[in-house]
């Protein structure tokens, strides 16, 4: 069975066209700078076909029309017809308090993405339209969401209320709901099925552009770093994630911003950029290495508020076999991890710092012999999940 599984984000749309149950990826690609009259197309095939197009796209149901021109293309494609497409599966951020699994897509379904926009405004609008979109392209494909969201429905609520006013969580939604669910959950089961264990206490680790931890205890999120949105928590590329609230009062009522002025300080302009005036890690690293004495408080700043993460959840989880890092940054920088497990003996976290220096791309085990919890790199694949959740589903 084909499942094509889209991504749609603000101004892109990411694909891949997989193979189940084999796994196998048949296509991939990405339409970026949509709106713009110099967007850019990518796209490859398991059989060797790679290419990239600037062309005018004007609104992401462009986009995906052209993706399915590519697909099915005579020469370029990989169909010969759409229904070989059975199944479309959506990432959707934000499934509230309603969705905590996978779903076929509905009208009723539909009605709740658009109004849970309200909580996700930067990406529930776009996952909608590609889900309205494909509709049109396939009509005949099974239409299935996939929440980041839905994978931390069991936090408890003692970890998920905020301690305000009760109303504001049982009227108004107001608690911790959580995001990067589905990497969280497609590297924390790769962890647990390689350790083996039938009880486990796992830190996943994602880091990228956006930054979050998440604790796993028997393959349940029971406690993550971001909350009502993908703000606080970690240190990210230009999100300052934790922050006394009273910071926010002050630049409105002291320095004068308006609300929106401190949304977009605290989310476009903080976290690395705002401490480096870099966004890309590989910058920061080389200035730190340089002796750029910013560049080298923000990755100690990083580390430290990922150290404290780790240990907090290691007393909510009351252990720990493993920690898992994944994404851009946990998959490739070596100084990160470095930094990461440094002086974590406490905690049973060893480091071994030859494996650690590893390019391997793929999921591999870096801690010492000796160290008593497993240190992993595990890729993440957040299109393999979303296929495989679908395929679930709809078998
Ligand atoms: P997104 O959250 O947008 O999916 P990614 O998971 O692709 O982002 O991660 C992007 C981040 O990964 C960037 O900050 C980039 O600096 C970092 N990154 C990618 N490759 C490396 C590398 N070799 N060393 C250090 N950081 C890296």
């Amino acid at each position: 069975m084909n499942i094509l599984v889209i991504n749609s984000g603000s101004s892109s749309v990411k694909f891949q066209l997989i193979e189940m149950p084999s796994e196998v990826l048949i296509c991939s690609g990405l339409v970026e700078r949509i709106g713009h009259a110099d967007a850019i197309l990518n796209y490859k095939t398991r059989s060797g076909v790679a290419f990239r197009q600037i062309d005018h796209i004007e609104s992401h149901s462009e986009g995906l029309r052209k993706i399915v021109e590519l697909l099915l293309d005579p020469e370029k494609g990989v169909i010969a017809n759409k229904d070989e497409i059975a199944v479309v599966g959506h990432r959707v951020v934000h499934g509230g308090k309603l969705f905590s699994e996978t779903i076929l897509i509905t009208p009723e379904v539909k009605q709740n993405i658009a109004e849970y926009s309200a909580l996700a405004p930067l990406h529930n609008p776009h996952n909608l339209e590609g889900v309205l979109v494909a509709e049109k392209l396939f009509p005949n494909a099974k239409q299935v969401a996939v929440f980041d969201t839905a994978f931390h429905h069991t936090i408890p609520e003692k970890a998920k209320k905020y301690a305000i006013p009760n109303e504001f969580y049982e009227k108004h939604g107001v608690q911790v709901y959580g995001f990067h669910g589905t990497s969280h959950q497609y590297v924390s089961a790769k962890a647990i099925e390689y350790l083996g264990l039938k009880t486990s206490k796992i830190i996943s680790i994602h880091l990228g552009n956006g930054c979050s931890i998440t604790a796993v205890m028997d393959g349940k999120s029971v406690d993550h770093s971001m909350g009502f949105s993908p703000s606080p928590g970690l240190i990210m590329g230009t999100r300052a994630g934790d922050i006394d609230h009273g910071v926010i009062f002050f630049l409105i009522n002291n320095l004068g911003y308006s609300a929106d002025e401190v949304n977009n300080l605290l989310t476009r302009q903080s976290g690395m950029l705002g401490l480096t005036g870099h966004m890309d890690l590989r910058d920061i690293q080389a200035e730190a290495e340089k002796g750029n004495a910013h560049c080298q408080l923000a990755l100690a700043m990083n580390a430290y508020r990922i150290q404290k993460y780790i240990g907090s959840y290691v007393a909510a989880m009351n252990g720990l076999d493993a920690i898992v890092f994944t994404a851009g940054i946990g998959e490739n920088s070596k100084m990160m991890r470095r930094l990461v497990c440094a002086d974590m003996d406490f905690f049973g976290i060893d480091l071994d710092d030859d494996k650690n220096e590893s390019d391997s791309k793929v999921m591999r085990e870096i801690n010492a012999a000796a160290s008593k919890v497993k240190i992993l790199v595990i890729p993440t694949n957040e299109e393999l999940e979303i296929a495989k959740q679908a395929f679930e589903l709809v078998r």
